[in-house]
């Protein structure tokens, strides 16, 4: 046999090869066959089908509704006509950016209303707790985190640190700290001193950035919302760090118009780290700052 003979005998083979398969009956003819003899004989059978199949699809709905996705459908037909929904994103570009920091709390009895406020008003704050608060209000400081907040720690006793042993106030700051580690998995970003009272050697202990604030409200002081506001619009500026207290009625009932006057002057609200991060201000541990400014 010569050389072409072979070739031409392989390609034969191949030939046959392709239409021996191309020839071989489907698997699935005896299937067809028998919905078409089921569809002549039943011409009613599709249609009764096609309504089963409907009807499971819709109990299946309606099961995924009811369990699985019960928030998402809740969300997307009742959310619209909820006042405090989200309807867009802060816009950041522009802006005079300030912080707005809560020391003391949380309080079972006010925070959740600052809470509500900051969310309607769709405000990020930064929460100065104190250990002491925060161990006894632990659902309230993952609710902060959950809703954006920054937390951070005001110390577990709110004592003078500069006036008590170093070994105390060392003591004090490291149990604040675990409290909130315990609560949510993780160490206070900043830290504020009690006063605002610090030393080199407790900003060293303190392990964090340790942040005081360039806008005092009073609100401690004046318990008058008006006078929150009016204060805070004398001193306010582009990476002012405002401090308030959300343990008293007063300071929490401030905010809302004291969120809306400072938006017509141009301002916007970000927690702490976020103003550092678009002020490519660095935060260092142990150093102090009263403001964020480049
Ligand atoms: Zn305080």
């Amino acid at each position: 046999m010569s050389t072409q003979d072979k070739s031409s005998s392989r390609s034969r083979s191949k030939a046959i090869g392709k239409s021996a398969i191309k020839n071989t009956p489907p698997k699935d003819t005896k299937k067809v066959s028998l919905f078409r003899r089921l569809d002549i004989r039943f011409p009613w059978l599709k249609l009764v089908l096609v309504v089963f199949i409907g009807i499971v699809a819709i109990l299946d709905l309606l099961d995924l509704t009811i369990s699985k996705t019960n928030n998402h459908v809740i969300l997307a037909t009742v959310a619209p006509m909820q006042k405090h929904v989200k309807v867009t994103e802060r816009v950041l570009v522009g802006k005079k950016l300030v912080a707005l920091t809560f020391d003391d709390g949380p309080s079972s009895a006010t925070t959740p209303i600052l809470l509500q406020t900051l969310e309607e008003k769709d405000v990020p704050a930064t929460f100065f707790m104190l250990g002491k608060m925060a161990k006894n209000n632990p659902d309230l400081v993952r609710e902060i985190e959950s809703k954006g907040h920054e937390v951070a720690s005001h110390t577990m006793y709110h004592q003078n640190l500069i006036r008590i042993p170093l070994a105390s106030a060392k003591a004090d700051i490291n149990e604040a700290a675990s409290v909130i580690e315990d609560i949510l998995g993780h160490k206070p970003s900043l830290t504020r001193p009690p006063y605002g009272n610090n030393n080199a050697e407790i900003r060293k202990a303190m392990d964090t950035p340790v942040i005081i604030w360039s806008v005092d409200t009073l609100d401690w002081k004046n318990k008058n919302t008006e006078a929150i506001v009016s204060t805070t619009m004398s001193e306010i500026h582009d990476g002012a760090i405002i401090l308030m207290h959300d343990i008293h009625p007063t300071s929490v009932e401030a905010v809302p118009t004291l969120i809306d006057t400072a938006r017509k002057a141009g301002y916007e609200f970000t927690t702490i780290s976020e103003l550092a991060e678009i002020k490519e201000v660095d935060l260092e541990d142990g150093e102090l700052y009263y403001n964020i400014l480049p």
